[in-house]
């Protein structure tokens, strides 16, 4: 699985250790051949130890056999073709075991202070696996080399300079191809648009003439000491903006095996100094622009997730405004039906009413049609209080609203609670017939109820009193106008006998309906 370090579960350790081995010899085999600066000398860069650490920490503590295998034949093979006799054996074992020790520190250090993530993915952990690297080849170094001592085949003198090289082969190397095995592994294959490979091929191209011009086409005389090895800097750095960690590593292996090819045709501005100063100097510019361009390309990386997951964030965030927005809307909805009803009859209130008037009256007028008004009140409601009390009574009031709304059919009727017990039906495009067939179907409606009503002098079961008007609203003036009709036809069915219908205008003066 890329981006976590684990062992394949299926694979036989044996097999394992043996690839790691193998691989590792292979590793050496190619460093004495292609990072070499001249033939007797030590190699410029050490890409075996990097395999080592690599293997390590995908593959787990366990090829450690494989590791020390794969050094003791290497180192083996190479320092057998340098001592003769058997004294091989004892810079062999030196070598071999400062390699296993500074792997299995190495290991435990990246797993321990930087976790099993991809340790050059972030600017802070890629610092780290630079000084990591840095300690343990020193201290791999530093046994390899006492080994060397002890056995006499490194003179006391020798002893710094030899740790040196050592140190800056080891450790340069590791970070190098450490880091592109690590890119290379996390990464994988790059997954590109058509114009990004164009731009990576043109960037490849570009850093490959840039550094043979420097490395293998420049030959500086003595006195020119032009620090021209620095200009390779700004397109590490495009790599690192462009691009992944992945491209900034496989410039990096370009940049180096240019620069190393170079120096040993006679190229390049690392000339004029001895073999072994070159050497040194050709690995602190190795070691130095790997740990820049690894910081640099891990702070993009890190720059662009941030960028990435803040994004996401944001659209979280949006999708939820976006909801809570909506249930907003949605309470609000809510809350505006509910300050339209009232809250005891369960029918409009009073200032519905108003709004429904409002327009109502106005629609009238501009289509030149009638608006119809029934005021309806309860006969003899305080006494239906005082004998059955409050709760009572508010269940009555609550029962007669329901009937005289579901008398009332038209979906543009209103049913709106005026005062305390009275009831207005507001009737629109109703002339006096229609008044009057809805007002009787009311008093109908509310008589069936049967609810009783002990206190009353005209019947023995709740009923009501209804005024009617209608007007055309192109002829009067004001609303007002209308509402007054009506009350004052209820104050004359109230007058003349309660539980009727009186109606302005109907038979002469007023209709009346009633038992
Ligand atoms: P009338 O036949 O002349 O209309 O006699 P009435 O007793 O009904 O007289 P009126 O209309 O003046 O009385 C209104 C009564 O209605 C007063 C009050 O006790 C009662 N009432 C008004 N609002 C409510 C209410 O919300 N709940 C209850 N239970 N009673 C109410
Ligand atoms: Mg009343
Ligand atoms: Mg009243």
């Amino acid at each position: 699985m890329r981006g976590t370090l684990t062992r394949p579960a299926t694979t036989p350790d044996w097999l394992l250790n043996t690839l790691t081995a193998l691989l590792y010899c292979a590793a050496a085999w190619l460093g004495e051949r292609a990072l070499m600066l001249e033939l007797g000398m030590d190699n410029v860069l050490w890409p075996q130890p990097a395999l080592a650490l690599v293997a390590m920490l995908l593959l787990g503590a366990r090829v450690w056999p494989g590791v020390l295998l794969g050094a003791l034949l290497a180192e083996g093979w190479r320092w057998s073709g340098q001592i003769p006799g058997a004294e091989w054996l004892a810079p062999t074992l030196g070598t071999a075991t400062g390699i296993l020790v500074q792997t299995l520190v190495g290991t435990w250090l990246v797993r321990r202070h930087i976790g099993p993530g991809h340790p050059l993915d972030s600017f802070g952990r890629c610092l780290l696996f630079c000084l990591i690297v840095a300690a343990s080849t020193l201290l791999g170094t530093l046994i390899a080399v006492s080994t060397l001592y002890l056995a006499g085949l490194t003179p006391e003198r020798m002893l710094l300079a030899r740790s040196g090289l050592w140190w800056l082969s080891n450790a340069s190397g590791t970070l190098l191809f450490g880091s592109l095995l690590l890119n290379l592994h996390h990464h994988g294959w790059p997954r590109l648009a058509r114009e990004a490979w164009y731009e990576l091929l043109a960037y490849f191209g570009t850093v490959a003439l840039l550094t043979a011009s420097i490395f293998v086409w420049w030959h500086p005389t003595m006195d020119t000491t032009y620090p021209l090895d620095m200009l390779v800097l700004p397109l590490v750095a495009w790599a690192a903006f462009r691009f992944s960690s992945r491209e900034v590593s496989l410039a990096l292996l370009l940049i180096t095996m240019l620069a190393l090819w170079g120096t040993r045709h006679g190229g390049g501005p690392y000339l004029g100094f001895s073999a072994y100063s070159t050497l040194i100097i050709l690995q602190t510019y190795v070691g130095i622009l790997s740990v820049v361009a690894l910081c640099v390309a891990a702070l993009m990386s890190e720059q662009r997730r941030i960028k990435r997951e803040l994004g996401r964030q944001q659209e979280q965030l949006e999708q939820q405004v976006r909801i809570r927005t909506l249930a907003l809307e949605q309470s609000h909805a809510e809350v505006v039906a509910l300050s339209r009803v009232d809250s005891v009859t369960g029918i409009a209130n009073r200032r519905s009413f108003e709004e429904s008037l409002d327009g109502e009256w106005r629609r009238a007028r501009r289509l030149g049609a009638p608006l119809g008004m029934l005021m309806i009140d309860i006969d003899y409601f305080k006494l239906y209080n005082d004998h059955y009390g409050h709760v009572s009574g508010d269940y009555c009031l609550r029962e007669v609203a329901q009937a005289i709304r579901s008398s009332v059919r038209r979906p543009q009727d209103l049913v709106a609670r005026y005062g305390g017990e009275e009831i207005v039906c507001l009737l629109p495009d109703t002339a006096e017939d229609g008044v009057a067939f809805v007002g009787e179907a009311v008093l109908e409606a509310v008589r069936d109820l049967q609810l009783p009503h002990a206190g009353s002098s005209v019947a023995a079961i709740v009923t009501i009193s209804i005024g009617g008007a209608t007007v055309q609203p192109r002829e009067v003036v004001d609303s007002r106008q209308l509402i007054e009709a009506a009350d004052r036809e209820l104050y004359r069915a109230k007058q003349q006998g309660r539980n009727r219908l009186v109606i302005a205008g109907r038979n002469g003066d007023a209709a009346e309906g009633g038992r």
